[in-house]
């Protein structure tokens, strides 16, 4: 038989939110049609131990646990596509749905894209991305054994790359823009007081040096003024994540940062579409609460569908 093309509910995004909604709505026997993405799984796919994910006392890898979540989701009849979408018409009804090869159509969507690392756009971070320049400690960190690896950020990302990169480095170093750090007290602490990882305070990185590996740092001191050179074989960027919206760009309201506006947190200003996660969420960013709002979005396409039919038939039967 070949594969759907139209689903009753179609989800965008494979992370907590929405392999989550994917569990509820294939429970619900909608047969949800998820795009999981080429790189499907999310942010905890780059992500080392999850120590705050509840039910696991002893931590879990995080591509472990996004492993389980899409086992658990397929094991009810969800119909997982590795690829990405490229465009959707939200105008239409049914609503549309592309990729690169091929259309579908659905009755209802989620949308779960989640959101990207961002990166510092400082001269010599593409050319050097691949050789010491990272967003991925878990990616990359092993490439960087007895080396002074560099972090940058000051929020949980940053230091647990920095945790993380002390099983590799010499040396780690972290380069914060302010003089305190916007991380959670035990994280904050773990990195403070790890004999391996040394702070810069109130410095900027403002260019990433070498030819084809990364060489050195340019750091700029944002109080006192005037600039440093900073030795460093590798870089590292923790400094947040922009939503990935691009493709609903025009098609839902969007907020000045990108990211999807819902006045209750599930819904969008378009009927039938519904969001979860980090696409949305600018204030807990957890896997846990993102799937809690796929699990939400999930019930709500079912009454919003059942609402539908009802209307449907009443509709027939005038
Ligand atoms: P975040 O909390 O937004 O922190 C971003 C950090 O990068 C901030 O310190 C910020 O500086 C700095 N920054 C932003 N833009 C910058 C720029 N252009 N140049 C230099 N520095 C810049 O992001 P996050 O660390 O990725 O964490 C996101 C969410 O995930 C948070 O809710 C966090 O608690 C959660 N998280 C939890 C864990 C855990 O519990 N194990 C691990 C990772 C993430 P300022 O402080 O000056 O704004």
């Amino acid at each position: 038989m070949p594969a759907p093309t139209h689903a009753k509910v179609i989800i965008i995004g494979s992370g907590p939110a929405g392999l989550t909604a994917a569990v509820y709505a294939a429970r619900a026997n909608l047969a949800p049609i998820v795009f999981a993405g080429h790189m499907y799984g999310g942010q905890l796919m780059l992500t080392t131990e999850v120590e705050n994910y509840p039910g696991f006392p002893d931590g879990i890898m995080g591509p472990e646990l996004m492993e389980a979540f899409r086992a658990q989701a397929e094991r009810f009849g969800s119909i997982i596509h590795n690829v990405d979408v490229t465009e959707v018409d939200f105008a239409q009804r049914p609503f549309v749905v592309r990729t690169a090869e091929e259309a579908f159509t659905a009755d209802s969507v989620i949308v779960a894209t989640g959101a990207s690392a961002r990166w510092l756009d400082i001269p010599g971070e593409a050319r050097l991305r691949g050789r010491g320049v990272s967003t991925c400690a878990t990616c990359d960190g092993a490439f960087f054994r007895d080396k002074h690896i560099v972090v940058v950020g000051g929020g949980d990302s940053a230091m647990e790359e920095a945790l993380f990169l002390t099983r590799f480095g010499r040396r780690v170093t972290v380069v914060h823009r302010r003089d305190s750090l916007r991380a959670s007290k035990i994280m904050a602490e773990r990195a403070l007081n790890h004999e391996k990882i040394e702070f810069i305070w109130n410095a900027a990185v403002e260019e990433v040096i070498g030819e084809d590996a990364t060489r050195a740092l340019r750091l700029k001191n944002l109080v006192g003024g005037g600039e440093q050179i900073l030795e460093a074989d590798a870089l590292f960027i923790a400094i947040g994540h922009d939503p990935n919206t691009a493709i609903f760009r025009g098609q839902l309201d969007l907020d000045a940062a990108g990211y999807i506006v819902s006045t209750d947190g599930v819904r969008t200003n378009i009927d039938g579409v519904f969001v979860a996660g980090d696409v949305y969420d600018i204030r807990y960013k957890q896997a846990v609460t993102a799937a809690g709002m796929g699990c939400k979005a999930a019930i709500d396409v079912e009454k919003y569908l059942e609402a539908r039919e009802t209307h449907h038939k009443a509709a027939v039967n005038a």
